[in-house]
């Protein structure tokens, strides 16, 4: 008998992968226009001439293929090759082909030197603005288009020098080749300080500069010795200090030297670093190296802070960059799950936390962008401005950069377990936030130069506490807040061991003052209760009740 066939028993789905209660990525829209205390704070501080510009790096930066751009650079870390293959020293830095196209958006739209090219009222404004923008999507390429437009002031204390080589640096061609200057469409500039045995200490440097033919202001020279620290190598030139027979002076040395061969330039080896991956840091080794004195002899500190002064300003605009790049992460991600039957964001305890967060990022724009402010003005010659940058810059960009890693990390919780996945993007956000802080001056070296200018220039301290003055009448929290203050400044005991605690409460007590006069009422209101009025807890979140949270994280959505 043949046994009748067994029927299969009806197929059940093993299928597990539905995809649910997944937020989209946060992609094609534009990242200036969608940003409004951004888009106030240009108007405000007089950029306007350079809005157009802004938001088209804005819609560059804002789309999913410069996003996938900025993964690829990241994730495709620069090579060093120190010899061609018959060995002849080469000193190059192969990137991916990612960063050449991130670093060609900075150039072609002027980033690197927009107020110098067009020296307008508001020109440094529209640039941090823009480099606001471009920075969210990329953040390592900003460090050689920072050094670049950072250089200019610098460079004119040799005017000569400055004559040959801002044509140059202020070119909006980016042309990557490793050849002498003259041949090139467009450069680069980089620096070289910071030495093995003191970045901070600058005045330790041991590199020797011999002088070729004399030497003195302009002159040539010879430099022989190391630096531990070399960001961008890849530049075309670099600002570097080094010992005359004068003291610690500046020089500008050029990768070739004037007759075309390759300047005795030598990269040892490329930093592993925490992040800031797509961009090369490098050390060097000048074995003789042909550079060009700038500035006087023995003024070299002198001379490159007025490069480094830009750069703390960079730090600081791009510490902000992160945060709004953060807080529309966090918000959008927010709107789209949902967790115990609603949208994340309509949780009240979830709303506190994206309005904490936008108060901080709100509070950094708005800050960045009036320091930018008073760069323009005080290149215009105005006084006030000289004398408020002057302290403003160090408090700023010691308060702002010390957020951002704080910032970083509650905007990567707000994702939950995707937020610690690569693929989020947000564990880049925070291995970079802690950089700002530590180059161009670390946290205590701010502080302490706060410190410095305060006793050096009463005018200077003054120029600052009229403008935390300004918005005082208007609000008695910040009346109340800046008058222990000035008590604690007056107090000269333990002042260096209390440095960071001061320099905090000055930049709290700036940034109230400027959200009071300028901000959103409401993210003005919830600054002043919370880091004025010691209404607040020690993590983001505990903004106290009464603040209007719904109103704060409407105003920093990304409606894309
Ligand atoms: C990714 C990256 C890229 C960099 N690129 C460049 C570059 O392109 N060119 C360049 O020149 N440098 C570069 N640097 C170096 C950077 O500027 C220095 O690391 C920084 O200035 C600190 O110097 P340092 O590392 O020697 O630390 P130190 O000077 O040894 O400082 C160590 C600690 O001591 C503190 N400290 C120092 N002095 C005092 C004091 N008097 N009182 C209290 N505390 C103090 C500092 O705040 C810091 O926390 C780069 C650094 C990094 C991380």
């Amino acid at each position: 008998m043949i046994a009748p066939m067994a029927t299969a028993p009806p197929r059940t789905s093993h299928a597990t992968h539905d995809v649910t209660n997944q937020s989209a990525p946060l992609a094609g829209y534009n990242v200036f226009d969608a940003d409004r205390p951004l888009v106030e704070a240009v108007s405000r501080e007089g950029g306007d001439f350079g809005v157009e510009r802004i938001r088209s790096v804005g819609e560059i930066a804002g789309r999913a293929e410069t996003i996938e751009l900025g993964r690829l650079a990241n994730e495709n870390p620069p090579r060093l090759r120190t010899h061609d293959r018959f060995g002849n020293r080469v000193d190059e830095v192969e990137f991916h082909p990612s960063w050449h196209e991130l670093m060609d958006v900075h150039v072609t739209h002027g980033l690197h030197a927009l107020p110098w090219r067009e020296p307008e009222p508001g020109a440094h404004v529209a640039r941090a603005a823009a480099f606001m923008c471009l920075s969210q999507a990329e953040a390592g390429t900003g460090c050689p288009i920072s050094m670049t437009y950072s250089v200019i002031p610098a460079l004119r204390a040799q005017p000569e020098v400055a004559a040959e080589w801002e044509p140059r640096f202020q070119s909006l061609a980016y042309d990557p080749r490793m050849v002498p200057s003259p041949e090139k469409a467009g450069a680069l500039c980089g620096m070289a300080m910071t030495e093995k045995q003191g970045g901070s200490d600058v005045r330790a440097n041991t590199t020797a500069a011999v002088p070729l033919n004399g030497g003195g202001a302009g002159g040539e020279y010879e430099l022989t010795g190391h630096k531990w620290f070399c960001s961008a190598p890849m530049c075309d030139a670099f600002l570097v200090l080094a010992q005359a027979e004068g003291g610690l002076s500046c020089f500008l040395l050029p990768r070739f030297t004037p007759d075309g061969e390759r300047n005795r330039f030598h990269i040892q080896r490329l930093k592993d670093k925490l992040g800031n991956r797509s961009n090369a840091s490098s050390e060097v080794e000048f074995r003789g190296a042909w550079a060009r004195m700038v500035g006087e002899e023995g003024r070299g500190v002198a001379t490159i802070i007025e490069m480094v002064n830009h750069t703390r300003l960079d730090c600081s605009t791009g510490s902000a960059s992160g945060m709004r790049a953060g807080v529309a992460q966090a918000i959008w991600h927010a709107q789209h799950r949902t967790a115990f039957g609603k949208p994340l964001i309509e949780q009240p305890l979830m709303r506190n936390v994206l309005a904490d967060l936008a108060v901080e990022s709100e509070a950094a724009t708005v800050s960045s962008l009036w320091l930018a402010r008073q760069f323009d003005e005080a290149h215009g010659g105005d006084e006030h401005a000289r004398l408020v940058r002057r302290i403003a810059t160090p408090v700023l960009k010691y308060w702002i950069c010390k957020r951002a890693p704080w910032h970083a990390v509650e905007c990567l919780e707000c994702f939950g377990g995707n937020g610690f996945v690569e693929e989020s993007g947000m564990p880049r956000l925070f291995r970079e936030s802690p950089l700002s802080s530590i180059w161009e001056g670390s946290g205590n070296v701010q502080a302490l130069d706060v410190l410095r200018a305060m006793v050096k220039s009463p005018a200077a301290t003054q120029a600052f506490a009229d403008e935390i003055g300004a918005a005082a009448k208007a609000e008695p929290r910040l009346d109340r807040f800046g008058g222990a203050l000035a008590a604690e400044l007056q107090d000269p005991e333990g002042i260096e061991t209390r440095a960071r605690r001061l320099v905090e409460r000055m930049a709290l007590a700036l940034q109230g003052s400027l959200l009071v006069r300028f901000g959103d009422p409401s993210v003005a209101d919830a600054f002043c209760a919370s880091r004025l009025d010691g209404d607040w807890g020690h993590a983001f979140g505990t903004l106290p009740p009464g603040v209007d949270a719904g109103r704060i994280v409407d105003r920093h959505a990304v409606d894309a």
